[in-house]
């Protein structure tokens, strides 16, 4: 199995890298902000309740993301590995995803940090949030919430990878198409 967290601000790319990877490298894809919209178009308790945090900036409780990412592991038993986007954001959840892979005999191989300035993200935000759809995405006030939250109970998680050497930065400013191709490469060397 090969799994890789794709790390970074709100807005630094991690959805669209995404996409791409997992079409590459046959990756199940988990969001958990993708999950959590799911819910939420589904009118779900669990969705109802999560809006009401992402709508303004903050982040969903850590045991209802740790909750969503379990059953996700246990659907996909036989993957050929998963990209995991949008978590861990705290160090609660890492470590909480540490023992989940753990009991299913397996770790986290590599974890990639696409690295782009907080003006940079806020203005592809609001660009985004034209067409997006999300509320989340047209306000400045909660974008910089977001990213206040990033700085405060995200970035924090570099930490933990770091200190078990899994953590890599790469440049996320530039053509889709070269940040790709920077984590392509750096994904080629871990799988050597
Ligand atoms: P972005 O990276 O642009 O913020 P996401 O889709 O990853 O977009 O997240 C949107 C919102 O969903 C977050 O602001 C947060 O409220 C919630 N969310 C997503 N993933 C998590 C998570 N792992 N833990 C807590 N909340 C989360």
């Amino acid at each position: 199995m090969f799994n890789l967290i794709l790390f970074g601000p709100p807005g630094s790319g991690k959805g669209t890298q995404a996409e791409k990877l997992v079409g590459k490298y046959k990756l199940i894809h988990l969001s958990t902000g993708n999950l959590l919209r799911e819910e939420i178009s589904k009118k779900t308790p669990l969705g109802l309740e999560a809006k009401k945090f992402m709508d303004k900036g903050q982040l969903v409780p850590d045991e209802v993301v740790i909750g969503m990412i379990d059953s996700s592991l246990e659907h996909h038993k036989n993957a050929a590995g998963f990209l995991f986007d949008g978590f861990p954001r705290t160090v609660a959840q890492a470590k909480a995803l540490d023992k989940l892979l753990e009991l299913r005999k397996n770790s986290i191989n590599t974890v990639l940090a696409l690295e782009v300035g907080d003006e940079e993200v806020v203005k592809r935000i609001l660009d985004r949030g034209k067409t997006s759809g999300r509320s989340d995405d047209t306000n400045e006030e909660v974008i910089r919430k977001r990213l206040s939250v990033y700085k405060d109970e995200t970035a924090p998680v570099a930490e933990h990878y770091i200190k078990s050497k899994k953590f890599q930065s790469v440049k996320g400013e530039g053509s889709i198409d070269e940040i790709f191709f920077s984590l392509c490469e750096a994904i080629d060397k871990k799988k050597k």
